[in-house]
């Protein structure tokens, strides 16, 4: 990345980012590391350039958003990481939250349903040298030819968890979605155990755009 588009003070504002996240509860060092490394700058509008290491969602057109900085290390938390973790991100968006699971060593396949946004992303991803897969399509499907995974991560609003991803995930898998009507959802962690039950844990309320597909809204 060359050295204008990423300053000392971008570098400065990440860190008083971080320190804003560990205060609010995100205790991951791993996640907080990654946050400090990814320029959220230059995965939004550059009319937003001096807000983008507020703690705040913003638009990225199409009607989607970022989502808060906490939100998506709230969500990557959830999902503990190990180098090498096969994980599905459904709903790509500005590529933020995909570029944070790369820098903690995933192998990452990430689906996005609209069309400008996917290539725009996608463009910029492959840009600053975040490696993964990034696929245009309904992800409330998941992604049947990559399966299983090891974990499963939903950045948009589910009315139901789809069946599809559950069958997706490795024994031993985590699948973090949030679940609920337009208006607001409560983040649900799903564990597939050994003998192929489920262990839904009911987390945090938040407010997501919606998951839209045969499989969602
Ligand atoms: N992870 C994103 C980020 O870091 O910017 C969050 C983006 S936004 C909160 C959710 C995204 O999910 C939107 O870009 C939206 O188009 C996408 N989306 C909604 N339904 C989808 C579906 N069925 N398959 C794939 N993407 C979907």
């Amino acid at each position: 990345m060359i050295q204008e588009q990423d300053t000392y003070k971008d570098k400065g504002a990440r860190r008083l980012l971080v320190k804003e996240l560990r205060e609010k509860g995100i205790i991951d060092e791993k996640v907080l590391e990654a946050i400090h490394k990814v320029p959220r700058h230059l995965f939004i509008h550059k009319d937003f350039r001096s807000h983008a290491y507020q703690d705040k969602a913003f638009p990225i057109g199409e009607g989607q958003t970022i989502s808060q900085p906490y939100t998506v290390a709230y969500q990557t938390q959830l999902l503990h990481i190990e180098p090498n973790d096969k994980i599905l991100e459904i709903g790509t968006g500005s590529g933020y939250q995909a570029a944070i699971l790369i820098e903690m060593g995933a192998k990452l396949i990430s689906i996005e349903r609209q069309e400008k946004l996917f290539e725009k992303t996608r463009r910029l991803l492959y840009s600053l040298n975040y490696k993964g897969e990034f696929i245009l399509g309904d992800g409330s499907k998941g992604y049947e030819s990559a399966a299983p995974f090891n974990k499963i991560i939903v950045t948009a609003g589910a009315p139901k968890v789809p069946q599809n991803l559950i069958d997706q995930l490795k024994i031993g898998g985590t699948l973090i979605i949030p679940v609920g009507d337009n208006k607001v959802q409560t983040m649900h962690t799903i564990i597939k155990k050994v003998d192929g039950s489920l262990e839904d844990i009911e987390l945090n309320q938040f407010r997501f755009v919606p998951l839209i597909g045969t499989q969602a809204w």
